[in-house]
């Protein structure tokens, strides 16, 4: 999508710290982190959040999941522990309409959900 950041990302238009890539899904270090890893995974199809996803684009639900894992191994924290986190929409503090999912470890993270 033209105006999508993080499309602009994927076609390297922007700049970006990628950690992890393979032909459905790509990785790179968010730019204001919360954390000591902090990565986002974003499917290369212009999703625009969870609502938007059907049963045709659902298989990147798992793509995600297991770039994930992958990334933790790869990162050191796969032990130590992480959340995957996705924010839909406004109210669910998404910025960002190019759905991703916020891989956030390398420190004792809160227990609380909110
Ligand atoms: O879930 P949400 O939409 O709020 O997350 C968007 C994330 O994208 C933010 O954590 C922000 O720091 C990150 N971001 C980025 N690179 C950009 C624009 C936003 O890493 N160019």
């Amino acid at each position: 999508m033209d105006d999508c950041i993080f499309c602009k990302i994927i076609n390297r238009e922007l700049p970006s710290t990628v950690v992890y890539e393979d032909d459905r899904v790509m990785a790179f270090k968010d730019i204001n982190p919360e954390a000591p890893v902090h990565v986002l995974i974003v499917p290369k199809e212009h999703i625009k959040d969870l609502n938007d996803v059907d049963s045709g684009s659902a298989g990147y639900i798992v793509d995600i999941h297991m770039a994930a894992k992958k990334i933790a191994q790869k990162l050191g924290i796969a032990e130590s522990g992480y959340r995957l986190i996705n924010n839909c929409g406004e109210d669910g503090g998404q910025t960002v309409f190019h759905i991703h999912y916020h891989l956030v470890g390398g420190r004792k993270l809160s227990t609380k959900i909110l």
